[in-house]
């Protein structure tokens, strides 16, 4: 019964004082970015954003990013974050399907922002954040957010729950990303589960913030308790994954250490220096964690959760991350921007572990079924079929999409388009997208499941498994690896061993039947790999 201006104002509220974010020497106390986010609402205010706009948050991770956003969502207006490596056509069409009022953008990346501007009637207002790195130096003539922030703050103000929060933009990993309607009540909802779920606490809406409260015997070893500790952000902000791990910081009084750009060895020294407790990210950067040169030289003992979503991390890196931190969780959660983010999540609790390779249980008030592709009935414990989710975080639907939507939101249901099971827990595993289901001979190929198996050779760095045409079997499960650099005079060898081994562990129909080494596999900024360029590849 709130809108998400309350997360922040009751981290305002309960930890005034303790630091919000911290970005090299620049940092936000809650009070202080409680006070900045309600100038820039008021700015945005003066400059006619009405409840119910959108306002585009076009630039990488940093402070300025986080005023921008909770500017805006305090002044009712919906953020549309977009990916500031978009090129100038892409640009475009994304501001243009929201109607973005005003565009907040960065010196990095704002010469795209401004050609945009230039072709389009009438021009948008776009307000600069400061920041190194101009892409070129006309970055004159745009209002500065010192500039647009008003010397009073918004006041008397309360954001309806119904209204959008988030233009959420998909990853566009099969294809055009599209906006989805994340209202501020679905933005909560997912918040809450997260920070639940993880601290073992519960929440309360205390004149018009939330206030977070123990439960008497909840806390484990691996919960986050409120008002301590730091979180640091490896995910990009304008991803689902990075906004709600960093409104569920927030609304545990955390502090959010943050960095423009992912450098491995500055993020190893910032954990050890910040004795940051929990780390949320995509399995891509847990990658290059482990490849950093600097990885055994930092105390990372203080990390209590290790949590990593948006694809599959493979269980080899599980193993290595749960050595090197030492205290830490490492855990799996499965979601997507159509929920606004978080549907499952790994079990925090040690007399219940979640097995290696599960995403986890459902997040409170969350229900997962399994149902048959063709019929919808739902399917029994084990069975694989389509994943379905229902819980307040499912959110209003594509923005401007009707027909999409409702092909996927049905009857208070999302139809995910992933594919799974669950095990007499109720632990679900993730076989992949139901796009990249291979089909042999008329049986079907999970793809995932042999992904991991193909990881599990020590030259293999990483492993995409797709279906390649086939004139006899309609489809063949291949592989495509890349491998260590310094076996790549054993390639034939590898693929030889690969395809061995995967056959010793499978049924006939699932074997491998080709092995490519590639040097980089085509991926999205959150790690997930493009398996139609990979298909198109293939193609005869
Ligand atoms: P588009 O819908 O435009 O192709 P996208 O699917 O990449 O983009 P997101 O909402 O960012 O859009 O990603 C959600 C998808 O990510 C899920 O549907 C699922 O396929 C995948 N995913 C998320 N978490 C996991 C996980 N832990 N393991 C495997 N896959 C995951």
């Amino acid at each position: 019964d709130c809108g998400a201006d309350a997360i922040l104002a009751g981290a305002a509220r309960s930890y005034p004082d303790r630091l919000a974010l911290v970005d090299g020497d620049t940092s936000l106390t809650f009070s202080q970015l409680h006070d900045q986010a309600l100038r820039v609402a008021q700015g945005l205010r003066e400059r006619g954003v009405q409840p119910g706009d959108a306002v585009g948050l076009h630039m990488p991770n940093s402070i300025w990013f986080i005023v921008a956003y909770y500017g805006t969502l305090c002044a009712g207006a919906a953020v549309a974050p977009i990916n500031p490596a978009q090129p100038v056509p892409e640009l475009k069409r994304q501001l243009d399907d929201v109607d973005a009022k005003v565009v907040f953008t960065h010196p990095s990346c704002a010469a795209t922002a401004i050609e945009v501007n230039s072709q389009s009637t009438p021009p948008r207002i776009l307000v600069l954040v400061p920041g190194a790195d101009a892409q070129s130096g006309h970055c004159g003539g745009l209002t500065s957010i010192t500039d647009l922030a008003s010397s009073k703050p918004l006041a008397d103000y309360r954001v309806d729950p119904e209204l959008v929060a988030h233009l959420q933009l998909t990853g566009g990993t099969t294809g055009k990303s599209k906006a989805v309607r994340v209202l501020h009540r679905n933005l909560v909802a997912n918040v809450l589960q997260s920070a639940c779920w993880r601290s073992g606490h519960r929440t309360e809406l205390v004149d018009g913030a939330l206030l977070v409260r123990p439960i008497d015997g909840a806390v484990t070893r691996y919960s986050i308790v409120p008002g301590e500790g730091a979180s640091i952000s490896i995910a990009p902000l304008f991803h689902g994954l990075g906004l709600v791990s960093h409104n569920f910081t927030t609304l545990l009084g955390g502090t959010v250490v943050l960095g423009t750009r992912f450098d491995p060895d500055r993020f190893l020294a910032d954990v050890d220096r910040y004795q940051v407790t929990y780390i949320g990210g995509s399995p891509t950067m847990y990658y290059a964690l482990l490849r950093a040169r600097t990885l055994r030289e930092h105390d990372l003992g203080s990390v209590r959760i290790l949590g990593s979503g948006a694809a599959p991390l493979d269980t080899t890196a599980i193993r290595t991350l749960r050595e090197v931190f030492p205290n830490a969780l490492v855990t799996e959660g499965y979601g997507l921007s159509e929920a606004t983010m978080g549907l499952t999540m790994g079990s925090p609790c040690e007399e219940r572990p979640t097995p290696l390779g599960s995403v986890g249980l459902p997040l409170p008030d969350t229900e997962i079924q399994i149902r048959d592709e063709v019929t919808e009935a739902v399917l029994a414990t084990g069975e694989t079929g389509q994943i379905w989710a229902r819980g307040p975080q499912i959110t209003d639907g594509y923005h401007n999409e009707p027909e999409l939507s409702a092909g996927q939101f049905i009857d208070g249901w999302l139809h995910t388009g992933d594919m799974g099971w669950r095990d007499e827990q109720g632990n679900l595993f993730i076989g992949g997208r139901s796009k990249d289901l291979i089909i042999y001979k008329g049986y079907n190929v999970y793809p995932q499941p042999l992904e991991e198996l193909v990881c599990t050779h020590p030259d293999v760095l990483q492993a995409a498994v797709v279906g390649a045409p086939d004139q006899l079997a309609g489809e063949i499960p291949v592989a495509f690896v890349v491998v260590d650099p310094e076996s790549v005079d054993r390639i034939e060898q590898i693929a030889t061993e690969i395809m061995d081994h995967v056959a010793t562990q499978v049924a006939p129909y699932q074997k491998i039947r080709e092995v490519y080494v590639i040097d980089e596999l085509p991926s999205t900024q959150t790690g997930k790999i493009r398996k139609n360029e990979l298909r198109d590849s293939l193609a005869p």
